[in-house]
């Protein structure tokens, strides 16, 4: 294992285990593998691009706007409008008109073709959104085109399959919209997380003002296009960039009955606080525990935690963030673990063979970093890919700690980053206390090769979601949320329709 004592992060590299030099690695992917980039001229961004309110693209009210950069060169996107109080006030506007003069009254099979019909667009368009998501979030192409769009497609898909059949999902009881939805989302799957809210909403007969987040604006304006190109009447839905404030202007406004917020749990608390609507959905952070057992498939868990935590950057609201192992196996573990960090492909978002892409912006990139140095100050072992990092952007080595206590901030915390603590156990019970043992509830793994170890964990784990002998798999029809601070409400599957209905 490669170890540093030093207190400078971020660019660790030194190569020795107990004094002595370790060998070379066996085969170095990067040098195996020639440059694959995706052509990215199937995107055309528009060099000033305004919100998209009542079915048109309108400059902000005092005629602001901001940058979006490309977070893997540090290269301008673009400019979006900046929205204020007043942009927020005339998009909850034309929501509510168009709630009150045509969704509400669109009989559920036609909300159903509308949703049919984005699906499909968003399918013809994937690679499009696809490469776009990549330049404006820094995350591999393989990500965005193997995950995030096509996820995004399906569960426009699953929803518009609901919008006629809401009698049938709450056991008889009678259902109605809940009027105008202010949907915040951050910036891990921009155009995912928009799918994620959009869709239940529309299937369910609201309409809907969404914020994406300052950092990744571009995929959500892509998507109106497409709501344009479906038709999908003026107002049902309206998308407003900027920042916190907007963000803040939206969701403590009198004229929304429903805010859905996605992100920290520090804004989530300041939601909940000035939020005036009735209902409120919150997905917060999260602090996954991956729990490997000495009878599993090691190697197979290995990919496991490095699916978890290193693709997607640790981006990743339920990211496999702490790792328990048994203590009889930790050697072994970490041994293939280090060789494996070794050999991912850190750089080009658009290289289709990157496996970690950049830190979507400077400042998560220095919150990180004072994570890296809180783990080295709090007395633990930091180990670090030894791969030369990017120049210009925003990087950071996949990283992970090693003899790392319950109480260090690396184990408590919600990094947001490819950082993983590794901690031991003895016995499932020990297992079970450790992986509790935090503010959060919203995700977790095992690895075992017994099922009724599975089962038995899972009915003392206290989160949202378990994985068993998998991590991060992620369907339409599965209802994902969390327990404690890891928020309320469920998104996805039937429980996901739930949250956008009056149930009588
Ligand atoms: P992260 O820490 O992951 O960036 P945030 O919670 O800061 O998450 O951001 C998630 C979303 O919430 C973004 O769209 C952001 O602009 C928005 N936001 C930030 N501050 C506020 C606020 N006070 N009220 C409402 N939305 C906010």
């Amino acid at each position: 294992m490669s170890k540093t004592k030093t207190t400078k992060t971020g660019s660790a590299q030194v190569p020795h285990e107990n004094g002595r030099t370790r060998p070379a690695l066996r085969f170095d992917r990067a040098a195996a593998y020639a440059p694959a980039p995706e052509a990215s001229d199937i995107v055309t961004i528009k060099a000033r691009q305004g919100h998209f309110i009542d079915g048109e693209f309108v400059e902000s009210a005092e005629g602001n706007s901001f940058e979006t950069i490309n977070p893997a060169t540090e290269e301008v996107l673009g400019e979006v409008a900046k929205g204020s109080a007043e942009d927020v006030d005339r998009a909850v506007k034309a929501a509510r008109k168009a709630y009150e003069k045509v969704w509400s009254k669109l009989p559920a099979a036609e909300r159903g073709k509308y949703l049919f019909r984005i699906s499909r667009i968003l399918q013809e368009r994937a690679r499009e959104f696809a490469v776009l998501e990549s330049l404006d979030g820094g995350k591999p192409i393989r990500e965005s085109r193997d995950v995030d769009v096509p996820l995004a497609a399906a569960h426009f898909f699953y929803y518009a399959g609901w919008a006629d059949k809401l009698d049938f999902a709450f056991g008889g009881r009678t259902t109605a919209p809940i009027g105008v939805a202010g949907q915040i989302i951050p910036w891990n799957f921009p155009l995912l997380m928009a799918a994620w809210k959009l869709a239940p909403a529309l299937a369910t007969g609201n309409t809907c003002v969404l914020k994406p987040a300052e950092t990744t604006p571009l995929t959500a304006l892509l998507l109106a296009e497409v709501l344009q190109q479906a038709d999908l009447p003026p107002g049902v839905v309206n998308i407003v960039t900027g920042f916190g404030d907007t963000g803040a202007a939206l969701a403590s406004h009198k004229g929304i009955d429903k805010v859905a917020f996605t992100g920290s749990t520090e804004v989530g608390k300041r939601i909940q606080r000035t939020a005036k609507a009735r209902h409120l959905t919150l997905e917060l952070g999260g602090k996954a525990a991956n729990i490997v057992f000495a009878d599993c498939a090691l190697d197979q868990a290995v990919e496991g935690i490095v699916n978890g935590i290193y693709f997607n950057q640790g981006h990743v609201c339920c990211a496999g963030s702490r790792l328990l192992v048994e203590e009889s196996v930790h050697d072994r573990l970490i041994q293939k673990l280090e060789d494996r960090i070794q050999t991912l492909i850190v750089g080009d978002p658009l290289d289709k063979n990157t496996d970690i892409g950049a830190i979507n912006s400077k400042s998560q990139l220095a919150t990180i970093q004072r994570y890296l140095q809180a783990g080295v100050e709090d007395g633990c072992e930091i180990h670090q890919s030894r791969r030369t990092l990017p120049k210009k952007g925003f990087w950071c080595a996949p990283t992970y700690f090693t003899g790392v206590a319950q109480s260090s901030r690396i184990a408590q915390e919600e990094i947001f980053g490819p950082v993983l603590a590794v901690m031991t156990f003895r016995t499932p019970e020990e297992a079970i206390e450790k992986a509790n043992n935090t503010m959060y509830g919203l995700s977790a793994g095992i690895w075992t090769d017994k099922g009724s170890k599975i089962f038995k964990m899972l009915s003392q784990m206290r989160a949202g979601v378990v994985w068993a002998n998998t991590f991060n798999k992620f369907d339409p029809a599965s209802p994902f949320g969390g327990y404690k601070e890891s928020g309320y409400g469920r998104e996805g599957g039937a429980h996901g329709l739930a949250a956008y209905l009056e149930v009588k």
